[in-house]
């Protein structure tokens, strides 16, 4: 069940938060960790987050995968260093300049 939802584009993207279990079972033969997933499609597309995120660590995770969807819905052909990147600079942009936000904000009204 999904506890929010994010529009990217045309896109009703589904947020899931899951516990630590779901994400080391879907890791038992990767050595990497994961915070985030990215995984359905463009009829169901579903952003899963570990439940115990929070603060900064919270906000990049999200966009990380907010990226990772926007990359895949959109055939952008990204390679994960490329969405890494954009996805701490972008965090970083947005938490350190609270102007942007408020401007962000401001135009969407
Ligand atoms: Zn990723």
């Amino acid at each position: 069940m999904k506890d929010y939802s994010v529009k990217i584009g045309i896109f009703d993207v589904a947020i899931v938060h899951k516990s630590l279990e779901f994400f080391e079972d879907l890791l038992k033969d990767d050595s990497e960790f994961l915070l985030g997933l990215y995984r359905g499609n463009r009829v169901n597309p579903v952003i899963q987050l570990w439940n115990k995120l929070t603060g900064r660590r919270y906000v990049e995770t999200s966009i990380h995968e907010i990226i990772e969807a926007i990359n895949a819905l959109n055939d952008l052909g990204m390679n994960h260093t490329q969405i890494s990147t954009l996805s701490n600079c972008l965090t970083q942009v947005l938490t350190d300049n609270p102007k942007v936000l408020s401007m962000i904000k401001k135009g969407s009204k």
